[in-house]
C-alpha cells in the first residue's frame, strides 16, 4: 500500500510497547496511508510481516536500535530517551538510488583504503589490486596482472604456494605476516589477512594487506630492550659475570636436573683473601679492578667446564659445576686459586702472599639435594678454609644432600 508512495522522504512517530501510535508528524501520512494517526495500532499501518517484526522487537525491551525494510520504506526503531515509549523513523528509499550509492562507496572503499585488497587465483595471479598495492609494491595495476605472488613474495615459491592455497581452501580465513618485495628491490613486512572466496564459479584469494614495517620497528625495539632488561636483572654491574639471581635459578635448574639424572653436582665458594686491607691500601678502585680481573678468571674457568661462575656479593663467588664429583670439583677449584695468582695483583698488606690470593670451599652433593643446605655445607667448606691458613682449597664431606630417607 505505500510501495508507491512518494512525496516526504522522512517522517517520524513516536510508538508505545504495545505498538500502539502515540505521536505522528503529518508526513507520516503520505507515507505509510491516512490510518497512521495518534491512537492507531502499528498492525493496521505496517503490512503483516513488517507489522509483527516490530512488534516482537517492541516486547523484546531491547535497548539498541532495529532496522526493518518493507517496500521501498526503510523503518528505524530505536528506544526514546527515559520511557517506554520508542522513536520510529520512517525513510523513503528509492532501491535503484541505493544501490547505486552503495556501489560508489564500495568502489571508493576499495580504492581509497590505506590497506592493499589482493585477489589472487589459485596460481597464484593477481586478479585485482587496488590503488594501495599499487603504490605500495610500485607497480601498476597492469604490471601486477602479469606477475604471480611468487614474483613478489620471496618467501612463496610454487610449492610453497600450493600448500598456502590447500591451506586457504581448508581454513577460509586466516592472518599470516610475511614479507612483499617492491619494484625497486625493497623489502616490506605486511600482514595479510587471507579470505577465500567462491566468485562466479570460480575459487579465490581475496586478501587485505598491510603494511606493517612501523609495528615490526616497535616490536625489534620492545624485544631488544626487553633482553637487554633481562641480561641487566642477572648480570652483576661491576663485573660483567653472572649475579646472585641469575646463579639461584641455575643453581634450582641443575638441581632439579641432576634430581632426574643422579649425576653429581659440585659447587665452590672463593672469597679473596684479606680483601679489607686490599682496599684500605691501594683504595677502592684498585679493589674494583681486582674483583673484574678476579671475576673473568673464575668465569672462564667454570665456563670451560660447562658450569656458572656468579659474584655472590662483596668479594665472594660461587661457581656451580653439573656433573662434576669430588676429584674434578677440587681439581676446578685448585685452578681457580692458581690463575687468581698468576693474576699477579701485588697486595701489600696481605699476610698470606705478596699477590692477591683467594680461599675456596667445595661440596660435591649426590641427590636428594637440598639447596639451603648445599649453601651453608659450602660456606662451613670456606669457613674452614680461611681458618687453617687462606690461599687454600679445602673440599668437604657432602652435607649438601638431604639426609637419606628411611
Ligand atoms: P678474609 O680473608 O677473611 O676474607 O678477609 P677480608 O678482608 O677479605 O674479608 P672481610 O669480609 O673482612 O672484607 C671484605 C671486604 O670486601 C670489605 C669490603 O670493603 C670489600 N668489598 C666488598 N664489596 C666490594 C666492592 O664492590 N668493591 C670493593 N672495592 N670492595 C668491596
Ligand atoms: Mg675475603
Ligand atoms: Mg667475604
Amino acid at each position: 500500500m505505500h510501495g508507491e508512495s512518494r512525496g516526504p522522504l522522512h517522517a517520524r512517530l513516536v510508538v508505545d510497547e504495545a505498538g500502539t501510535v502515540v505521536a505522528a508528524d503529518p508526513a507520516v501520512v503520505p507515507m505509510l496511508g491516512d490510518r497512521a494517526v495518534p491512537g492507531a495500532d502499528l498492525r493496521d499501518v505496517l503490512d503483516g510481516n513488517t507489522a509483527a517484526e516490530v512488534l516482537d522487537y517492541l516486547g523484546g525491551r531491547h535497548r539498541h536500535a532495529a532496522v526493518f525494510d518493507t517496500g521501498g520504506l526503510r523503518i528505524v526503531v530505536r528506544p526514546a530517551k527515559g520511557g517506554d515509549r520508542y522513536d520510529v523513523e520512517v525513510e523513503n528509499v528509492d532501491v535503484q538510488q541505493a544501490r547505486l550509492r552503495r556501489l560508489h562507496l564500495t568502489e571508493a572503499t576499495i580504492e581509497r583504503v590505506t590497506d592493499m585488497i589482493i585477489w589472487l587465483d589459485r596460481d597464484g595471479r593477481y586478479v585485482f589490486v587496488n590503488a594501495a598495492a599499487c603504490s605500495l609494491l610500485g607497480y601498476t595495476a597492469d604490471e601486477l596482472s602479469r606477475l604471480r605472488v611468487v614474483d613478489v613474495d620471496p618467501f612463496f615459491d610454487d610449492e610453497i604456494w600450493r600448500e598456502h592455497w590447500r591451506d586457504i581452501v581448508e581454513r577460509k580465513s586466516f592472518v599470516i605476516e610475511t614479507v612483499n618485495t617492491t619494484k625497486d628491490g625493497t623489502d616490506i613486512p605486511i600482514e595479510v589477512t587471507v579470505n577465500y572466496v567462491d566468485f562466479d564459479g570460480e575459487e579465490y584469494n581475496c586478501s587485505i594487506v598491510r603494511d606493517i614495517t612501523e609495528r615490526k620497528v616497535v616490536e625489534s625495539r620492545l624485544l631488544a630492550l626487553n633482553e637487554e632488561i633481562t641480561r641487566l636483572s642477572i648480570t652483576d654491574d661491576l663485573t660483567g659475570i653472572a649475579n646472585r639471581r641469575r646463579f639461584d635459578a641455575v643453581l634450582a635448574d641443575f638441581v632439579d636436573n641432576h634430581a632426574v639424572t643422579g649425576d653429581p653436582l659440585s659447587i665452590i665458594m672463593i672469597d679473596i683473601d684479606h680483601f679489607k686491607v686490599f682496599n684500605d691500601h691501594l683504595g677502592h678502585s684498585a679493589g674494583d679492578e681486582c674483583l673484574r680481573q678476579v671475576a673473568s678468571v673464575l668465569d672462564r674457568i667454570a665456563a670451560a667446564r660447562g658450569g656458572l661462575a656468579a659474584r655472590y656479593g662483596g668479594e665472594e663467588f660461587l661457581c656451580l659445576l653439573p656433573r662434576a664429583d669430588e676429584a674434578a670439583a677440587a681439581e676446578v677449584a685448585r685452578q681457580c686459586q692458581t690463575a687468581v695468582a698468576e693474576l699477579e695483583i701485588a697486595h701489600p698488606a696481605s699476610m698470606t702472599a705478596a699477590a692477591v690470593t683467594v680461599s675456596a670451599g667445595v661440596l660435591t652433593c649426590r641427590r636428594p639435594f637440598d639447596i639451603a643446605r648445599i649453601l651453608t655445607g659450602v660456606d662451613a667448606q670456606l669457613y674452614r678454609a680461611k681458618r687453617e691458613g687462606r690461599n687454600r682449597v679445602v673440599h668437604g664431606p657432602d652435607t649438601g644432600s638431604a639426609a637419606p630417607s628411611t
